[in-house]
């Protein structure tokens, strides 16, 4: 157990929570949980260009729903704010100036003209596409002087020109890049906004974290980083990157092949349970190969070691399985809980106990809550027989059986389970049908299907009124 222990996730905002986001903020948090470490939420908001309205309020929502809640971050506060990088600017401008200054950084004043021309240079002659440093050459007393007089500039970083870099992550073990492979990146942009690279180093040294772990996207951004941190002289954190999120046909996770956002597979009814435990198992395993996992569950037996490298498939049959088992375990009060809205929108409102019943009904009916609903609506609906049915229907004693039916459901409105057996023993008295040829034809007439739940529960969901119309109308139709 550790206190010096600190994560964070640090999203960018784009409008949604991108489920391979949700991993990296799950895993940060159960790694903080399991060692007594803090969670810390940082919004990278300083691409202006990408700025989406209400992007931020949308994660922090999200974020709330899925109940990972932060330590520290923009609503809770803390010793390290602000918490959004926006309002942090001043401090990426400082250590940029203070890597001109030492000489690890320079300025750039190629347009973007300048810059397409190249890459289309190099990509006519086969060259890797990239920043090929020429703005390096321009002496610092000019730079300065161009800088002063007004003209448009970035800062970027001069990485070393050859040899490798090497070093550790938690995940992929030893990792080596080229350095011929890593640009001169780009620190602070023409707008005077950081780029990532920067903003994001410089807050994980201020924010004192002390592991990073986030998805493997971002494992070739390590060696400017790395570099970054030697040259302001502070000490890199612990790295672990994540195994990539891929469709089932292996290719990377992507929207054009289903649904990404957090928010889609809440709205399609999946459970905030359901969405937790899969989200954890998509790269790393417990002992004994364990698979359902409550969150309490989770923060107790997480560990970075078991983080796998290979990449992790997104299976939505799994999803469903898996919610299905949800729905079908989970305290009844929860699922109605979580279910109502569904049931909302599908009904309007319900009577308390018929909803519980409905729940309870179409539960270990559905993989889903979007599902569920459509599971109850038979209760509710018009109810069209084929011929097979009709013939049954039109049997004489069962017409009669329907006739003395209506009028025993008219005489009273409180349809308890004891109230309807003693209605079944008096219709058994009465016509001396029993077993199938009782049940099945007025299952039939109420429910549409000689199949299913116990009269007494088709009548409390189908409801007293609707149970009479349909005796009435079956007879109707003789
Ligand atoms: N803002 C980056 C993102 O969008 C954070 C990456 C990191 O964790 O370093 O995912």
């Amino acid at each position: 157990m550790s206190n010096d222990i600190r994560v964070r996730f640090a999203p960018s905002p784009t409008g949604y929570l991108h489920v391979g986001g949700l991993r990296t903020a799950l895993y940060n948090y159960l790694y903080a949980r399991k060692v007594g470490g803090k969670f810390i939420l940082r919004i990278e908001d300083t691409d202006q260009a990408r700025y989406v309205e209400g992007a931020v309020e949308n994660l922090l929502a999200t974020m709330k729903l899925v109940g990972l809640q932060a330590d520290e971050g923009p609503e809770k506060g803390g010793e390290f704010g602000p918490y959004y990088q926006s309002e942090r600017t001043e401090l990426y401008r400082k250590y940029a100036a203070e890597l001109i200054a030492k000489g690890a950084a320079y300025y750039c004043f190629c347009s973007s003209e300048d810059l397409a021309q190249l890459r289309e240079e190099q990509l006519k002659d086969g060259y890797t596409t990239g920043y090929d440093g020429r703005c390096r050459n321009i002496s610092p007393e000019d730079a300065e002087k161009r800088v002063a007089a007004g003209e448009d500039y970035v800062i970027r970083l001069k990485t070393p020109d050859e040899g490798v870099i090497t070093f550790y992550d938690m995940v992929r073990e030893k990792v080596t890049f080229g350095w011929d492979m890593v640009d001169d990146q780009v620190l602070i942009k023409s707008d005077g906004f950081p780029t990532y690279h920067l903003a994001n180093v410089v807050d994980d040294h201020l924010m004192q974290i002390s592991h990073v772990i986030r998805g493997e996207e971002w494992l070739s951004s390590v060696p400017k980083h790395l570099y970054l941190y030697e040259q302001l002289g502070w000490k890199p954190p612990k790295m672990a990157h994540l195994p990539l999120l891929l469709n089932p046909d292996k290719s990377k996770l992507s929207k054009r092949q289903g649904d990404v956002a957090v928010e889609d597979y809440l709205n399609k009814g999946f459970l905030v349970e359901t969405l937790l435990n899969f989200i954890a198992l998509l790269g790393w395993h417990a002992k004994g190969d364990r698979e359902i996992f409550s969150l309490a569950e989770l923060e107790k037996e997480f560990s970075l070691k078991r983080v796998s490298k290979a990449g992790a498939v997104f299976d939505l049959e799994k999803l469903r399985w898996m919610n299905g088992h949800y729905l079908k375990t989970l305290p009844l009060e929860q699922v109605i809980e979580a279910a109502k809205p569904f049931f909302l929108e599908e009904f309007g409102e319900l009577e308390p106990d018929v909803l519980s019943e409905f729940i309870d009904y179409s539960r270990p009916r559905a993989a889903t809550m979007l599902e569920m609903p459509e599971e109850c609506k038979t209760f509710r609906a018009e109810i069209t027989y084929s011929e097979e049915d009709r013939a049954i229907l039109q049997d004489a004693t069962s017409q009669a059986m329907f006739g003395f039916w209506a009028d025993e459901l008219s005489l009273q409105s409180n349809w308890t389970t004891d109230a309807v057996n003693g209605l079944l023993k008096k219709t058994y008295e009465k016509f001396g049908v029993q077993g199938k040829k009782l049940y099945f034809p007025l299952r039939l007439a109420l429910f549409g299907s000689p199949h299913g739940p116990e009269l007494d529960k088709i009548i409390k969901l189908a409801g007293r009124e609707r149970c009479i119309i349909r005796l009435k109308k079956v007879r109707s139709e003789k």
